[in-house]
């Protein structure tokens, strides 16, 4: 089975940034002192002398050091939000690493899905997620009618009934199966006889590692180019069939320039894309991929991390926007229940506004596109 971990039945969006809040900086002591010290402590009668002159100095002291507790609060607040990668909002709820289970599993029944295991994602949201497309790239790109999109569904593997019910789907969705799942490489070799696009989702070390473990097959920061090359290939060659990757967590991976290096020219040996999750906006995929001179694209919308059918409903019209406006988008969803209900009835309705189409075709030599 997959070492993969999933928080419980949390379903929460795992967010890179810390919302940041500002340090009280514009507190003034005097704005902390209680109405009672502020006017009444120096015209204050008191049979203690003593205590009657100290009074003023004391209530400025407790202020200071209220402002001083105040900022050193803020400072771990932002320090320790962001070395855990998540909102401030989850810090409190967050349970102790310890008694995070390795694995999730959900017992559906019997047969395929008897016993599975659901792996976690990394998201980024769209307002934390600077678009960072040149504007001069931007402009050059073909905005054709009626746009173009591409939703990719990921994390597969592990849930044989599930990926059918994609594959049944009256669009060309494209599915990207995790390595060395139970139901990989039978996903993948159905998914081709059907016609769709497949693609390796492959595992790269999150921020939150090793809190959080990526899977079997994972790319670390650790290993050198040489370790990496050798673990790709390796998982490459347990997929055959596979046209792309897409990377599953990675906020510290593809944040190195050296590794995605590393990384791009084994995908550019073996002729496959490459699409960026966007698990960090300090990814450094783009600025590899044109060195490495390969096809890659940039996911604009994650659809379902926040299982709600209001939610992806509405990540589903941001998609056709995007498609619409910029005549491209690619869009990442996951393999749950509630997607794949909403995918079914909103498919009909997208497709009479945007053309859907697999992953590779929204892909391009970015190099040769800022040369043109
Ligand atoms: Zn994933």
């Amino acid at each position: 089975m997959p070492p993969m971990e999933k928080m419980g039945s949390e379903s929460k969006p795992k967010s890179e940034y810390p919302e940041t809040k500002p340090a009280p900086e514009d507190v003034k002591p005097e704005d902390l002192a209680p109405e009672t010290l502020k006017k009444e402590a120096p015209e204050k009668k008191s049979a203690d002398g003593l205590w009657k002159k100290s009074y003023p100095r004391m209530a400025l002291f407790i202020s200071l050091a209220a402002v001083a507790g105040l900022i050193v609060s803020a400072s771990a607040l932002i320090f320790f939000g962001e070395r855990s990668g998540r909102p401030f909002s989850q810090q409190e709820t967050t349970p102790p690493a310890l008694s995070l289970p390795q694995f999730h599993t959900i017992n559906k029944g019997e047969g395929e899905t008897a016993e599975i295991t659901e792996p976690v994602f990394e998201v980024y949201t769209p307002d934390q997620a600077p678009d960072k497309t040149p504007e001069s790239e931007k402009d050059k790109a073909p905005v054709k009618y009626p746009g173009k999109a591409a939703i990719i569904i990921d994390d597969l593997g592990c849930d044989m009934t599930m990926a059918k019910r994609i594959l049944e789907l009256d669009a060309k969705v494209t599915l990207s199966a995790l390595p060395y799942c139970p139901f990989t490489t039978q996903i993948i070799d159905l998914a081709a006889r059907k016609g769709f696009e497949t693609m390796l989702h492959l595992p790269m070390e999150p921020n939150e590692y090793p809190r959080f473990n990526p899977g079997p097959g994972s790319l670390l920061t650790y290993m050198g180019p040489e370790e990496l090359t050798e673990l790709l290939l390796a998982t490459l060659d347990s997929m055959p069939g596979i046209k792309g990757v897409n990377n599953h967590m990675g906020s510290r991976m593809t944040a190195n320039s050296g590794h995605m290096d590393a990384i791009f020219s084994t995908l550019k040996d073996r002729g496959l894309f490459f699409i960026d999750s966007r698990t960090t906006s300090k990814s450094e995929c783009r600025s590899s991929a044109i060195k490495a001179d390969i096809r890659f694209g940039e996911r604009d919308v994650f659809i379902d991390h926040v299982q709600s059918s209001e939610f992806i409903r509405k990540q589903l019209k941001l998609l056709v926007k995007i498609a619409i406006r910029r005549g491209s988008a690619i869009g990442i969803a996951h393999p749950h229940e509630l997607t794949i209900a909403i995918l079914e009835e909103e498919i009909p309705l997208i497709k009479r506004k945007i053309k859907l189409v697999s992953a590779s075709e929204l892909t391009h030599y970015h190099k040769r596109l800022a040369e043109k």
